[in-house]
């Protein structure tokens, strides 16, 4: 594939991945960036995202979890960079909640180590959670939090080994397929000027719309908020005593990691948040600070009285079944789409970069990729009468 060339739209952690890979088998790449590298309006910023592989009974995404674990692994080693740290996942849920028990079967069945616990000795294990004999608790010794920003410079440093060239503060305006058979990609930048590539590769997150306005993918921004607190032991909850952890899921649900950074607690709430303009910000969700706040007056006692550090805010690129788009252009293979990554996208980066890849190339991906079509939206819309 070498004399190839590709641009890359967006350089959050899904165009860095897919910017990688094709610089890694021999393809001239150049990713094009809004603003800058981790900027902290893009979904791949901040201190972590969880890494767990409990998924309930979408067994793929468990095994695409194990295969990531390993490629993070390999960048951190070629990088030199500290890019993971293994706490293990705390689930706490319910025998209803349709997540918790299938979680358990599936990582069982694909020989992730994995435990069901007692309540009793999740009190001697992990007394800083309230618990309850109702409570299906599972817990994996493997998984945690992956250092954002940091994986975001593995990234840059691994592009610039391949040759590959990040452009920050370019703002394109529009892509589309071009050529006789749509064969190769068309990129407009906010100048006016064009350019074109055997491939354009959009991983533009929120902000998909922007540079594919005729598609109408059926992706929305929502409004998301991570809350950090400060002053609590690193003896209650530090790495090594405090796990990462998953609670009230199929109640929305919330998440919560060991302290980080400059000694924060960091909780969220995945509830799906309003939808809204990318670009466009917005405050601190008052509401919400109150309802992680309640959820650690339930479960975790004592932090709930411990002072708001920060509220950070990022945005979900939501999609109506909470599967990725990672797909042709409909109107040609020359731009391809990685897109919808519905809150749960940062973990899979790596393994993301090469299936968008596999696809601008033409080559067998690692993993199926029916699940990810944009097909399915036409069929959910067909079955569904409309
Ligand atoms: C609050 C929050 C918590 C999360 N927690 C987790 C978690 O624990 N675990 C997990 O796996 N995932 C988590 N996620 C999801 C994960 O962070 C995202 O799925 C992932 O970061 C998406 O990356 P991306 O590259 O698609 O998008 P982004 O990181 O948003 O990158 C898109 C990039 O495209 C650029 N861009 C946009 N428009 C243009 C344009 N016109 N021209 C040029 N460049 C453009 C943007 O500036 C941006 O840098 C979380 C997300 C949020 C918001």
């Amino acid at each position: 594939m070498a004399n190839q060339a590709a641009i890359v739209v967006g350089g959050g952690v899904i165009g860095m991945a897919t910017a990688c890979a094709l610089a890694g088998r021999g393809v001239d790449v150049t990713v094009l960036e809004r603003y800058t590298l981790g900027h902290e309006w893009a979904s791949s910023h901040g201190l972590s995202r969880a890494i767990r592989h409990a998924y309930g009974s979408r067994a793929i995404y468990t095994r695409m979890v194990t295969r990531s674990l390993a490629l993070w692994d390999d960048l951190a080693r070629e990088t030199g960079r500290h890019l993971y740290t293994e706490t293990g996942v705390l689930s706490l849920g319910k025998a209803e909640d349709g997540e918790t028990l299938s979680g358990y079967e599936v990582m069982r069945d694909e020989n992730v180590l994995v435990e069901r616990l007692p309540s009793e000795e999740v009190r001697a294990r992990f007394p800083q959670f309230v618990v309850t004999d109702e409570d299906v608790i599972v817990y994996t010794p493997q998984g945690g939090m992956l250092h954002a920003s940091e994986c975001l410079l593995a990234l840059r440093d691994r592009l610039s080994a391949h040759g590959g060239v990040l452009r920050e503060g370019v703002q394109v305006t529009r892509v589309e397929p071009t050529g006789a058979q749509g064969e190769q990609g068309r990129v407009t930048v906010s100048d006016g000027s064009t350019l074109t590539a055997d491939r354009v590769i959009v991983t533009a997150g929120p902000w998909v719309h922007d540079v594919l306005p005729d598609l109408r993918l059926p992706v929305r921004a929502t409004r998301q908020q991570i809350i950090y607190f400060d002053g609590l032991p690193a003896e209650q909850f530090g790495v090594g005593v405090f796990p990462v952890f998953l609670a009230g899921i199929g109640e929305g649900g919330f998440y919560g990691f060991p302290l980080q950074g400059p000694g924060w607690l960091k909780v969220a709430s995945h509830v799906i948040g309003p939808t809204s303009d990318p670009n466009e910000p917005y405050p601190p969700d008052e509401r919400e600070i109150e309802a992680v706040q309640a959820f650690m007056r339930r479960r975790l006692p004592s932090a709930a009285d411990a002072p708001l550090a920060f509220a950070d805010r990022c945005r979900y690129d939501m999609t109506p079944d909470e599967d990725f788009i990672l797909d042709d252009h409909p109107a040609g293979r020359g731009v391809v789409i990685g897109s919808g990554f519905s809150g749960h996208g940062f973990k899979f980066g790596v393994l993301i970069g090469e299936l968008l890849a596999a696809l601008a190339l033409d080559k067998p991906p690692a993993f199926p990729l029916d699940r990810f079509r944009l097909r399915r939206f036409q069929e959910a819309s067909d079955a569904a009468g409309g």
